[in-house]
């Protein structure tokens, strides 16, 4: 039987909508792809009983009351329903034991879910001197590099200290959760992977490995395919 794997979706003007690069990485190691809505209730915890892996998916802000904070000047578009959606649905996934991978605005969703807190515009807010996360160039185009911290299932996957993931965001995990590590940083100290330590593969990444399988980088296939088989467990 193949994996399910649920794939979050954004929402604007009442329209849902998903990269479908997110679709054909599930299909192409082996998942059955099933695009999720953004709503409340008792329907979360069926789609948690009914998944097999969840994929989080890039998008816009997220709405910074949810980690304590007003809005700053440069926060972006907010999506307060799939914030909402996401949330309750992480935190089942979490209960239940089931994989998570969580991509650009899905590391930083599974963060907040996990009690973590963000930088709502690192360019605004971090005091280290910043590289350029919002790349110019194409998406398939892997623009700065990640160091791998030792001993993380990061570390297990990609066998490698450090490699270049592309980088479109401007917002970034600040505080890490208990229960939950570091697993990569960029070379100006800004999160670019955790994980968490209680759970077999929970796992978010701020870059876009869907995208950078389009030209088959290596990497990328590996996460996809360590997912997967976390999945099919
Ligand atoms: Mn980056």
């Amino acid at each position: 039987m193949k994996p399910i794997i649920g794939i979050s979706s954004n929402l604007k003007e009442q329209v849902l909508s998903v990269s479908t690069n997110n679709i054909h990485a599930i299909s192409e190691f082996g998942g059955v792809p099933i695009v999720l809505p953004n709503i409340e209730g008792e329907s979360v915890d069926a789609i948690a009983n009914m998944i097999d892996g969840l994929l989080l998916t890039g998008g816009g802000d997220i709405d910074p009351t949810l980690f304590g904070e007003e809005p700053q000047p440069a926060l972006g578009n907010i999506t307060p329903e799939r914030d909402v959606f996401e949330i309750a649905l992480i935190e089942k996934m979490l209960e239940l034991n089931k994989p998570i991978l969580g991509i650009c605005r899905g590391v930083q969703i599974l963060n907040i879910a996990a009690g973590g807190n963000m930088y709502q515009d690192i360019y605004t807010q971090s005091e280290n001197k910043l590289l350029q996360h919002d790349q110019k160039a194409p998406s398939t185009h892997a623009s700065h590099f990640v160091w791998v911290m030792k001993d993380s299932l990061l570390s297990d996957i990609v066998k490698v200290d450090t490699f270049k993931v592309n980088s479109f965001h401007h917002q970034a995990v600040r505080k890490v959760p208990e229960g939950f590590e570091v697993s990569a940083i960029a070379s100006d100290g800004t999160i670019e992977a955790i994980e968490s330590k209680n759970h077999a593969f929970v796992i978010g990444v701020q870059w876009h490995p869907e995208s950078l399988l389009l030209k088959k980088e290596a990497m990328s296939s590996t996460i996809f395919q360590a997912f997967l088989h976390a999945c099919k467990k």
